[in-house]
C-alpha cells in the first residue's frame, strides 16, 4: 500500500491517539497552527481532551471505536504507541496515518526495533533475544552485567531487570518471556536527537541533548548537550539515517548512549514528541510539538534552530510540585503543567525549562545550584 502524500492544511482536523501531556501539548501546537485536534482515549477526562476541540471515548482496539474516531479526523498520528497491529491496520484502513502504523510496530517491540535499527546501520548495545529459562543459560558466556527487557510495554525503566552476574539471575525466577538481554553499557551520558521528516523527504534535527535520569525517570535534560561538536553531529546523523530507513513522515526521539570508548551507540526510538524534546518549546522558534505537527499534516519543515540554551527539569508527583510557587516567582524559567489532579509517587506532573543565551548553558558546579532538590 502506497502511503498518502495528501497534504492537510490549517482548519483540517488532526486525530491523536492517546490523551497524555504529549497530546496535550501537541494538540496546543496545532491549535496554533489554525488545526482542529481530536483524541482518542479511554477515559473522558485527560490532559489532552482538556485543550482539544472533541474526543472519541473507548479502548484503542476496538474496531467500532477506531472508526469512529477516525470519520472525525483528516489525518491521524499518536502520543501513545501501543495500538495493536489490527487497530493500526484499521486506522490506516479509513485515514492517512503519520507516522506510519509500521513504524510504531518496530518502535513497539524491541527485537523488531533492534532488528531495524542494526539494518540502518548504526551501534546498538550487544543483544540477545531470551525466549524463555533456557536462553538464559547463554548469558555467562554472552557477559555479565546485563540488562533484561521486556519486549513490549516498557516506559520510565520498568520492565527491566538488572543481572550483575551469575549468582543474581539464579536468584530470578519467573521472568516475562521473551526478553531482551542488553549488555549494560559503561556511558559517559545519555544523549537524544529529536528528528522531523516531512512528506518531501525533509529532514530537520533538533539539537543533541544530554539526558539525566533519577530513579528510571528522565529528571534533566541539557540543551545543547556539553559534548565535542563532532559527537553532537554524528548523533544527529544516526538521527537521520534511522528516520530516512524507516521512512519516517513525523517526529521521533532517538536515545544514545554515548560509552567510555567513546562510541555512540542508539538505545531506542520513540516515532512520537519526547520528554528529552520539552525543551524546544522556550529555546526554539518551531519547538518539537509544532514540528511534529507540521510533519504529519505535510507542511513545510523550517530548520529547527535554537535561539537559547536550556535546562529542562521534570516536576515528578507528589514532591516536586512544592516547587511550583519558587518555579513562577523564578526569573528565566518557564513551567509548564500538565492539568493532573492525582500527584501520585513517579508520575509526570509538568516540566520547567530554564533559559540561558546561547552559549551560556551553565557548568557542572553551576548546576547543582540550579536545580537545587
Ligand atoms: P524505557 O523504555 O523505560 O525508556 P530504556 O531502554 O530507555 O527503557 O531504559 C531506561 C534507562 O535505563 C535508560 O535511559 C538508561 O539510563 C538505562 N539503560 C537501559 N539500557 C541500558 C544499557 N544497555 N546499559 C546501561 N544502561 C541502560
Ligand atoms: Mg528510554
Amino acid at each position: 500500500m502506497s502511503a498518502s502524500a495528501e497534504v492537510f492544511p490549517p482548519g483540517r482536523t488532526i486525530g491523536i491517539v492517546g490523551g497524555g501531556q504529549l497530546g496535550r501539548m501537541s494538540a496546543m501546537a496545532a491549535a496554533r497552527l489554525g488545526y482542529r485536534v481530536h483524541i482518542l482515549n479511554t477515559a473522558a477526562t485527560s490532559p489532552a481532551i482538556e485543550v482539544a476541540a472533541s474526543a472519541t471515548i473507548g479502548s484503542y482496539d476496538d474496531p467500532d471505536t477506531l472508526k469512529a474516531f477516525a470519520e472525525k479526523c483528516d489525518v491521524v498520528t499518536f502520543e501513545f504507541e501501543n495500538v495493536s497491529a489490527e487497530g493500526l491496520a484499521l486506522l490506516e484502513h479509513y485515514r492517512p496515518v503519520r507516522p506510519s502504523g509500521a513504524i510504531l510496530q518496530v518502535s513497539q517491540d524491541r527485537i523488531l526495533e533492534k532488528t531495524r535499527l542494526a539494518k540502518a546501520g548504526v551501534a546498538l548495545a550487544p543483544w540477545l533475544v531470551i525466549n524463555g529459562p533456557e536462553d538464559l543459560e547463554k548469558l555467562p558466556d554472552f557477559g555479565f552485567p546485563v540488562i533484561l527487557k521486556t519486549t513490549r510495554f516498557g516506559y520510565d525503566g520498568k520492565g527491566q531487570f538488572r543481572v550483575a552476574n551469575a549468582e543474581e539471575l539464579s536468584e530470578l525466577a519467573d521472568l516475562p518471556y521473551p526478553l531482551v538481554a542488553e549488555k549494560k553499557i559503561d556511558f559517559a551520558r545519555e544523549l537524544s536527537v529529536m528528528v522531523a521528516r516531512g512528506l518531501d523527504g525533509q529532514v530537520r534535527c533538533f539539537d543533541t541533548v544530554e539526558n539525566r535520569h533519577r530513579d528510571g525517570i528522565l529528571d534533566i535534560t541539557l540543551a545543547p548537550a556539553p559534548i565535542e561538536p563532532a559527537l553532537a553531529y554524528e548523533a544527529q546523523n544516526m538521527a537521520t539515517k534511522i528516520a530516512e530507513e524507516l521512512a519516517l513522515v513525523g517526529l521521533m526521539g532517538v536515545e544514545m548512549f554515548h560509552a567510555f570508548d567513546g562510541t555512540l551507540l542508539v538505545n531506542e526510538i520513540a516515532p512520537r514528541p519526547h520528554n528529552s524534546g520539552h525543551w524546544t518549546m522556550n529555546a526554539c522558534l518551531v519547538d518539537q510539538f509544532e514540528m511534529h505537527i507540521r510533519a504529519v499534516t505535510g507542511l513545510p519543515l523550517p530548520p529547527a534552530t535554537r535561539h537559547s540554551d536550556a535546562i529542562m527539569h521534570n516536576l515528578i508527583g507528589p514532591d516536586d510540585m512544592a516547587r511550583v510557587p519558587s518555579i513562577l516567582a523564578a526569573e528565566g524559567a518557564a513551567l509548564h503543567l500538565y492539568g493532573k489532579n492525582d500527584a501520585r509517587v513517579g508520575r509526570k506532573m509538568g516540566h520547567v525549562n530554564t533559559i540561558f543565551p546561547k552559549g551560556a548553558l551553565p557548568g557542572e558546579l553551576a548546576l547543582s545550584s540550579i536545580l537545587p532538590k
